[in-house]
């Protein structure tokens, strides 16, 4: 038995139907055989997988604390970090080490990704905070084109 069959052995039913629904074109040849070997061991249909990952879809996770992915609630987060190198080399600017780096975490089953991705709440959150302000300046900008007004006149 591979190592990747006994990882994918360990997967739930709908962690594997989120791999064939978001990730089917994303990873190679050899793991997506893979996928489909253990979905047809476990016997589940095309039907049986689109519903439980509609079922999922249908949720909606507010605090995941980057614990749970807001997508497929599954709990497989992986951790990655990426790294920037400065490439002005020919000035020996290039020490080896990273400039900066940057940590982030994404869904090991369907790839949501927590530093791009936002669910319908966060969107709605943000978007609110956002013309929250613009209100804020608005008043502000009547507020100072009134108090101008009064002190010149
Ligand atoms: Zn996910």
């Amino acid at each position: 038995m591979s190592s990747l069959t006994k990882k994918l052995a360990e997967y739930e039913d709908f962690e594997l139907a989120f791999i064939v629904a978001f990730k089917k074109d994303l990873i190679a040849t050899s793991v997506n055989n893979q996928v489909q070997e253990e979905v047809i061991s476990r016997k589940l249909s095309q039907e049986y997988m689109d519903k439980m990952v509609q079922e999922k879809l249908a949720i909606d996770i507010r605090d995941h604390d980057k614990k749970i992915c807001p997508r497929c609630t599954s709990k497989k987060i992986l951790k990655n970090k990426e790294e920037f190198h400065g490439n002005n080399k020919a000035f020996g600017l290039d020490s080896g080490k990273p400039l900066t780096a940057i940590e982030y975490q994404v869904c090991g089953v369907c790839g949501w990704n927590f530093l791009v991705d936002e669910t319908d709440y966060e969107r709605k959150k943000r978007r609110t905070s956002v013309s929250i302000s613009i209100v804020l300046l608005v008043l502000l900008v009547l507020l100072m084109t009134y108090v101008l007004h009064w002190a010149t006149s």
